[in-house]
């Protein structure tokens, strides 16, 4: 099969022909036909996190927002059938014994597999998956509509229910990127009144297309006290998709007091937190790593029903070295999906 391949950390990836793996025993495999490309892959191929670079698997297929068709099925597998249009996620695997798998909480399993880091994942013609952590799409998505839905979606969505988010409260949206945009259409769904923040107004304008009812460009001086008069003392909840220092920093200040700030976006350095500001507002911090198969099953249902829907750029998957650097220098708008 073709498969585009990450050799070496930091190095660009290479297209070529490796054998189509064999599924074995619970497993399936998948004729790929679309596979989002994620902020992570990037940050996987440049070997930029500590906590994944040791156990990132070289050489690698990057992609973990795979979506395709079932062509062959391992002994044991007796939920799908050939044919089954279904995508694959973040988790490859979880051992569902562990506390954590238990309570519910398999994004934490200590066992976990990653698809695109600790086996391999979508850039790819055929893809091996776990029958278990696989799921069905339903029959309205298409494929590459899908895709960004397996990650992107399904993080965010993680991150709403995580802060508890509900409707009538007011919900600041913080990057409007491929996480962002689905995040203002999921807190909508909710019924929360939502404010798009970012620093960009081409993406502020696609804010507005995904149902955004205030606009901030951050970059204008006192942004926190645009949030601050435009609520009535700050959002209730801010969901900080963007990996930028600057960002959080502004969320804290932005805060509602008694208010909640999912993290989502991961800043390389850390961040300054102001322990008075906290005691005195009373804040609380979470944070969302993906989603389980449970929140995956809830975000793909809400798509069916047309409450989120990606705005996605197909490319050929041959270009998947132009998307990451793109990706790098902040080019892209929405999500790029590569198609087989
Ligand atoms: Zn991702
Ligand atoms: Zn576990």
């Amino acid at each position: 099969m073709k498969a585009v391949v990450l050799h070496a950390l930091a190095e660009p990836l290479v297209t070529e022909e490796i054998p189509t793996p064999l599924p074995g025993t619970g497993e399936v495999l998948i004729k790929v036909a679309a596979c989002g490309v994620c902020h992570s892959d990037l940050h996987l191929a440049g070997g930029e996190w500590d906590l994944l670079k040791p156990i990132t698997k070289l050489p690698l297929i990057l992609g973990h927002e795979v979506t395709g068709t079932i062509t062959a099925l391992g002994e044991g597998v007796t939920e799908f059938q050939i044919g089954d249009r279904v995508g694959v996620p973040w988790l490859h695997y979880t051992c569902g014994e562990c506390e954590f798998c238990l309570a519910g909480r398999e994004t934490l399993c200590g066992k976990q597999q990653i698809t695109g880091c600790t086996v391999d994942g979508g850039f790819a013609e055929y893809l091996k998956a776990k029958a278990s952590h696989t799921a069905k799409l339903p029959d309205n998505l298409s494929f590459a509509e899908a895709a960004p839905l397996l990650c992107a979606g399904l993080t965010v969505y993680n991150a709403l229910k995580t802060a508890e988010v509900h409707a009538g409260q007011k919900v600041a949206i913080f990057g409007v990127g491929g996480l962002g945009h689905l995040a203002i259409q999921l807190a909508k769904a909710k019924g929360a009144e939502v404010l798009a923040v970012d620093v960009a107004d081409a993406k502020l304008q696609l804010a507005r297309e995904c149902g955004a009812d205030h606009l901030v460009n951050i970059t204008a001086t006192q942004a926190h006290k645009e949030l601050k008069k435009l609520t009535g003392g700050g959002p209730h909840v801010i969901v900080v998709t963007s990996g930028s220092r600057a960002a959080y920093e502004t969320a804290l200040r932005s805060l509602r007091r008694g208010g909640t700030l999912a993290v989502v976006g991961m800043a390389p350095e850390p961040i300054n937190v102001s322990t008075v500001a906290l005691v005195s507002g009373e804040f609380r911090i979470v944070a969302a790593a993906v989603g389980t198969r449970q929140d995956l099953h809830e975000v793909l249902a809400l798509a069916a029903a047309g409450k989120v829907k990606c705005h996605i750029e197909t490319r050929p998957f041959a270009q998947a070295n132009n998307v990451l650097q793109e990706m790098q220098q902040g080019r892209l708008l929405g999500r790029v999906v590569l198609e087989l």
